[in-house]
């Protein structure tokens, strides 16, 4: 992977839930290599610190909020800091988000509530809190993680597939509703990422009679992604360089959706 930066993100600010760890972190360094100042929101306090002390040790700027972003209250006391901290910002990365798997008869209202709270609840709470605001400082760029399981169905991860689809869907609504008033939107769309969240779920799958660590990985991306491979396609879809690309799903998944 290139550590060579073009200076794409120079002058922006960018605004990243779940910067802390793996693709987030992974994009949150890559966002200030490419001259952004990095503002990240996550539970993980130490490993979010740490990220922001990566960032500032390669000569960039770097800031931590801690929020659990599903909950209203938070997204709200960590936008309002920001707001008083730091100002406007240009870029919404709004990646945090989790997995259950399991099969859909055994899983709980608890578990759709946590899963849609974590993932949908949260992108909702943020966009919504974060749009009027990018639109009043000229606009800007927002990319949402969906996943591949946005648009095709995976045994075991009924809830998940749920909660990506949604995801996805209101990328595509921002794009089409603030268009006029400078925003464009999109979503990212993973396959398989070297991950914790992608590590439990290759694990989970197995467990559960899948044979994700011996073979169907192969079969269906070739190999594992790297969080940097999923980090160059957010930087791409944050910069002008994405001027009007809009309401797209980009696919990072070395073609496994194509061959569906
Ligand atoms: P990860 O678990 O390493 O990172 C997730 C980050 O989100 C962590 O820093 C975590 O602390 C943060 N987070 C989780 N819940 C939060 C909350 N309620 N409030 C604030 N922060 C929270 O995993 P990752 O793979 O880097 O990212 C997971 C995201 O990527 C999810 O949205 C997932 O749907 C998506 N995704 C991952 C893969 C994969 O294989 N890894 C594939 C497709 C999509």
């Amino acid at each position: 992977m290139s550590e060579t930066s073009r200076g794409r993100l120079v002058g922006k600010t960018a605004v990243i839930t779940g910067g802390a760890a793996g693709i987030g972190r992974a994009t949150s360094l890559m966002f200030a290599r490419e001259g952004a100042r990095v503002v990240i929101i996550d539970i993980q306090e130490h490993a979010g610190k740490e990220t922001v002390e990566m960032i500032e040790q390669a000569g960039g700027t770097g800031h931590f909020y801690h929020a659990d972003v599903s909950k209203s209250k938070e997204v709200d006391g960590a936008f309002d800091a920001i707001k008083a901290d730091i100002g406007a910002y240009d870029i919404l990365f709004n990646h945090a988000g989790t997995i259950i798997v399991k099969p859909l008869h055994e899983s709980t209202e608890e578990d759709y509530d946590r899963l849609m709270d974590i993932n949908v609840r949260s992108a909702f709470l943020v966009c919504r809190r974060a749009l009027p605001e990018m639109v009043s400082n000229g606009g800007g760029s927002v990319v949402i993680t969906a996943s591949i399981a946005s648009e095709l169905g995976y045994a075991l991860e009924a809830l998940y597939c749920m909660s990506k689809g949604a995801v996805l869907q209101l990328a595509r609504t921002i794009a089409v509703e603030y268009r006029e008033q400078g925003i464009r939107c999109n979503a990212v769309c993973p396959g398989f990422v070297k991950t914790a969240h992608g590590l439990r779920e290759i694990a989970e799958l197995d467990d559960a009679g899948q044979t994700w660590e011996d073979g169907d990985l192969v079969a269906t991306q070739g190999r594992i992604c790297e969080p940097e491979e999923v980090a160059t396609a957010v930087t791409f879809l944050a910069s002008d360089d994405a001027s009007f690309v809009n309401g797209h799903a980009l696919y990072v998944d070395n073609g496994w959706y194509t061959k569906g």
